[in-house]
């Protein structure tokens, strides 16, 4: 991956929606590859390696409303990612992307071009908290331990917010909407064969006393918190062939998410 390829895509998509550049920008206190006008404000590029102090020049360009972006090479030198706009491009099988975030295999990248054009229209942003329109489930097959009988549990995958920015679960796999949400879908679905017990208090002898649990659709027996964090710790090798749901949130719930995404206001 040459430099010089991310550069000149940054400067054909300018050219094709007219906005003026300059290149190889070096005020007092930063410089840049690309200096993009976009009319209120300016995005200035950076492409390289490693970037330094990009917390100080971050702010420095940001007193002159210029919004910075670094687009890293790619690099064994992986840095963490965070709310400092700074982008990993990938080169995958000769597929150029940029990456905004990753649920565990899942990566969420764009297409290079889709992500120079995005940053420049504002539309690449950082969210610290979203309000939750969807959580997606997958169901997670479970033999009971007590009657072998096969069983399903469901487990949060993913929570979708209205502008479509997509985060790993943070909430109670037994908030009310989830729980009835996911017993409307099974009750429309019958023709998928999961079979799934009641969400409900139960006895627990570990805890002297009952808990919301899963449980078996056979026998009832409970289905223990230690039993649901081994299907979590699964998930991340199987969750692309289980199937899944998306269910509907109604009520307020607003979430931490901490993520670069693209604004897309399908959802
Ligand atoms: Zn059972």
């Amino acid at each position: 991956m040459e430099k010089t390829f991310v550069i000149d895509s940054i400067l054909s998509i300018c050219k094709s929606i007219g906005f003026p550049f300059t290149t190889k920008v070096k005020t007092d206190k930063w410089k840049a590859d690309v200096v993009v006008d976009c009319a209120t404000y300016k995005i200035a590029f950076n492409v390289c390696n490693l970037p330094r102090n990009v917390e100080d020049v971050y702010l420095a360009m940001h007193q002159e409303r210029v919004c910075g972006c670094w687009m890293l090479l790619p690099s064994f030198r992986k840095i963490v990612l965070s709310k400092l706009p700074c982008f990993y491009i990938q080169d995958i099988r000769g597929e150029v992307n940029v990456l905004l975030h990753k649920i565990r295999e899942e990566e969420h990248s764009l297409p290079l071009d889709d992500f120079i054009h995005s940053m420049i229209l504002g539309n690449i942003r950082y969210t610290e908290t979203m309000k939750v329109k969807y959580v997606e489930v997958c169901f997670y097959q479970k033999i009971c331990w007590k009657c072998h009988e096969k069983n399903h549990i469901y487990l949060i995958n993913k929570l979708i917010s209205t502008e479509g920015v997509e985060i790993e679960s943070g909430i109670d796999s037994f908030y009310p909407e989830i729980v009835n949400g996911v017993k409307q879908y099974l009750d429309a679905n019958s023709g998928l064969n999961i079979k799934m017990g009641e969400i409900k208090p139960r006895y627990s002898k570990f805890h002297h006393g009952a808990y919301m649990s899963f449980g078996c659709a056979y026998c009832d027996s409970l289905f223990g918190s230690t039993y649901i964090q081994d299907a979590y710790d699964n998930l991340v090798f199987c969750v692309k062939t289980l199937p899944k749901a998306r269910i509907l949130i109604s009520r307020d719930l607003v979430v931490p998410a901490n993520r670069w995404y693209k604004r897309d206001l399908k959802y």
